[in-house]
């Protein structure tokens, strides 16, 4: 039997996961998958603090990059919540046991950095299988997915950048929240309904470091649902800025989000209009907002779908199954989602629909909770008006000072813990680090 040709779109979280695990299988080193890793991005852009929790960590560890990431992490020791006087009004800590999911997981990194790592592990262990005979992943940066047709035995499919038509027996869409793979793969119509919004739009940039900023992450609300949260880095002398706003009447939210990078302009000037009076350190954020040459600009939206898979296509990660930010949630189960497709693809080797259904059925339950957001998510965290603030703050307030927080977490913390990494077999690996 000839070993199946994967193209795997995106080389975000999800994308190097999976392409690892599908070369760590136990299959004969000539019978493991010939796998294509196509990525839009020349390079991995640092982006926006991300959290790696529960079984993300136990799929990082099965990776061998545990010592590797917790040396790359920004160091966040918890979020203060702050008033326009800078006052904290409460100081909730990370816990870095790592067995109560809080708002401040005990790994925090910038996306970037860790899509980087994972991409720089793929590559290292594509590089021992060609050392034993078989054939490494091969990466393509800088093109992305036109075209996707697909028949009973193969997909046929259309690079953007010359128009190359290649083939190959399934395709992985791994390509984020407005993924074309999806689009492509089931259908334009019907792709707003798949989408779905949360009515919250923001700004992710980086600016050098102010006199205020700290390891602490400050999250400032200010009325008409906006709040900014300032957060360190991992790049020194720098620290990261998340504005956002809740905001359904404006259409000029959604619209601008159409232009991706070409926006740029747009979605900059509308987040002026509606920060640069938000009191607080607002004008100095606005002002590195605008000198900010790494600014993005994303909607918060969940994808809900009733299947991942379509004939020789499949999804995974916030393509398929985004749970927003505000889930804490999106990295552990791009993680945990790619270990169980390659787990369910080394199992049924010559069955991709028998592996889709074991990898949809094991991912559907834990995708189901973590798309359960807490109650009243997101307008509870970002207040309507002042008083709304201060009840919030005065919440935040009684909850720092008992050990109501730590319950809160147990019950509506990211639900990363209770999430089942099973055992497949995959090759052990040795602890890498990016000196090794
Ligand atoms: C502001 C913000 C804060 C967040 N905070 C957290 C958090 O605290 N905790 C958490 O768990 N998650 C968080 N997330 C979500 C997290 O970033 C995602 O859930 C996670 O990155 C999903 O991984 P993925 O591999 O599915 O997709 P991505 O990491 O988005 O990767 C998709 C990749 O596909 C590439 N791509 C896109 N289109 C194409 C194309 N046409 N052709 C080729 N390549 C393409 C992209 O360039 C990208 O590299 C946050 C997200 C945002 C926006």
């Amino acid at each position: 039997m000839a070993p199946l040709s994967i193209l795997i779109v995106g080389c975000g979280i999800g994308g190097p996961t999976l392409a690892s695990f599908l070369l760590l299988s136990s299959h004969d080193s000539q019978q493991r998958p010939r796998i294509t890793i196509l990525e839009r991005s020349t390079t991995h852009a640092r982006g926006q603090n991300i959290d790696v929790r529960g079984a993300g960590v136990t799929v990082i560890r099965k990776l061998r990059l545990e010592n590797a990431i917790r040396s790359a992490t920004t160091g966040e020791e918890g979020t203060k919540f702050v008033d326009a006087d800078n006052r904290v009004w409460a100081a909730i800590p990370a816990d870095k046991s790592g067995r109560v999911q809080t708002g401040t997981s005990d790994i925090e990194i910038l996306r970037g950095r860790l899509a980087d790592l994972l991409y720089r592990r793929s590559k290292d262990v594509s590089q021992e299988l060609e050392d034993e005979g078989g054939e490494g992943i091969e990466y393509i940066f800088g093109d992305s997915l036109e075209g996707l047709e697909q028949d009973s035995e193969k997909v046929h499919v259309r690079f953007a950048k010359n128009g190359e038509r290649r083939t190959f027996d399934l395709v992985v869409g791994a390509d984020g929240l407005q993924s074309p793979t999806r689009r492509l793969g089931f259908g334009q119509n019907g792709d707003h309904e798949r989408v779905k919004q949360l009515g919250m739009y923001g700004g992710f940039f980086s600016m050098p470091k102010g006199s205020t900023d700290s390891d602490w992450r400050r999250w400032f609300h200010a009325p008409g649902r906006r709040g900014i949260m300032v957060r360190p880095s991992e790049v020194n002398g720098m620290s990261t800025v998340f504005m956002s706003i809740i905001n359904e009447k404006d259409k000029r939210f959604a619209e601008v989000a159409v232009g991706g990078h070409q926006g740029v302009d747009s979605q900059k000037a509308l987040l002026r209009e509606y920060f640069w009076d938000a009191g607080w350190e607002s004008r100095r954020i606005i002002k590195e907002m605008e000198a900010a040459d790494d600014f993005y600009y994303a909607m918060v939206a969940q994808v809900k779908m009733d299947k991942w898979s379509n004939g020789r296509v499949v999804l995974l990660g916030d393509a398929g199954y985004c749970a927003s930010p505000i889930s804490g949630m999106g990295t552990t189960l791009a993680m945990v989602g790619a270990y169980n497709l390659a787990g369910a693809l080394t199992r049924f080797p010559s069955d991709h629909t028998a592996a889709f259904a074991e990898y949809e059925e094991k991912m559907r339950p834990v995708v189901e909770r973590a798309q359960k957001l807490a109650p009243g998510a997101p307008y509870v965290l970002a207040p309507e008006t002042a008083w709304g603030i201060w009840v919030l703050h005065a919440f935040c307030l009684m909850i720092n000072y008992s050990r109501i927080g730590l319950l809160l977490a147990m019950i509506w913390g990211p639900p990363a813990n209770a999430v089942p990494v099973e055992d497949y077999g995959f090759k052990q690996l040795a602890e890498w680090s990016p000196q090794t």
